[in-house]
């Protein structure tokens, strides 16, 4: 059975008595296979699952994204309930954001490039939220999709430097059959816009398969992920970067591991996605 709680004292009360390991899943709802995988990676290594739910507002930059983000509670908490999630938190922003709440948690220089240039204040928001939620539920471990790389860096970075005791697991990105990233921003695209967003997994292949054959340059692995997104007519490029798998710099020669990763806009809908080479 699926618990959902609505307070922090609700969630801490909940987890008081709960067996360990506890495996944490930050979500923002509108759960997909993604969602799904990485619950059930957590109900594998863990005895307790935690789900959280919360559209968080201070990392969207505009309101209209914020307002725009799809929302289905009900829906969500039946795929926890399925997934054999023990509790769901699932707060208004005054459980999150309590009153007089006065903290911003901001990562430095691996959260400055890519997102974090495109998104300004966006991985302040992210770092912030994953503190409180860090906190709150003291996991042994937190689960995060590879999807957002960035991301993935951003929490890591600030786990270790707050020396936060929850280890951060990130999980493979879960696809669609024609590779398109699952995301609950697809649910945006018209079906043309859908038909046309595979075009980023297919240009992180052919720079993927650009730098099997031996490519090196930087730039060369760039210019083939643009040269395939502009087959796309729909498909306006917000970025593509291939940098430094450790410090996320674009790189001009590659040396050791290295992330191709891109930012698409189709109509309002922006999607990123990416491929880490090793
Ligand atoms: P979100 O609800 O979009 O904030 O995502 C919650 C978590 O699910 C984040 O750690 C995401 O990286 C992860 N996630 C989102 N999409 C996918 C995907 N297609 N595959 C794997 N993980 C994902």
């Amino acid at each position: 059975m699926t618990r959902v709680v609505r307070t922090r004292a609700e969630l801490r009360e909940a987890l008081a008595g709960a067996p360990r390991p506890v495996g944490l899943v930050p979500t923002m709802g509108w759960l997909h296979e993604g969602h799904r995988s990485l619950m059930k990676r957590a109900r594998r290594e863990d005895a307790t699952t935690v789900v959280t739910i919360f559209v968080n507002p201070r990392q969207f930059g505009e309101v209209a994204d914020f307002t725009r983000y799809p929302r289905n509670e009900a829906r969500d908490i039946a795929i926890c309930e399925s997934e054999s999630v023990d509790f769901v938190w699932a707060p208004p922003v005054d459980e999150v954001y309590v009153p007089g709440f006065d903290t911003v948690v901001s990562v430095g220089r691996v959260a400055m490039p890519l997102e974090g240039a495109a998104r300004p204040g966006h991985f302040d928001g992210v770092a912030t939220v994953v503190a409180i939620l860090f906190g709150l539920v003291g996991a042994e471990h937190a689960y995060f999709g590879q999807k957002d790389a960035q991301q993935v860096m951003v929490i890591r970075r600030m786990a270790l430097d707050l020396a936060l005791p929850t280890e951060v697991i990130a999980c493979p990105t879960v696809r669609e059959a024609d590779g398109l990233a699952l995301s609950s921003r697809n649910v945006h695209l018209s079906a043309e816009e859908r038909a046309a967003a595979p075009v980023l997994h297919r240009a992180l292949v052919a720079a993927r398969s650009r730098s099997e054959s031996g490519e090196r340059s930087g730039e060369a692995l760039r210019t083939e992920m643009r040269r395939v997104l502009a087959e796309e007519r729909l498909a306006n490029v917000d970025y593509v970067s291939c940098a430094d798998a450790l410090t996320l710099s674009e790189l001009d020669h590659i040396v050791g591991p290295c992330l191709l990763s891109l930012a698409v806009r189709f109509g309002p809908t922006r999607l990123i996605d990416n491929e880490l080479l090793e």
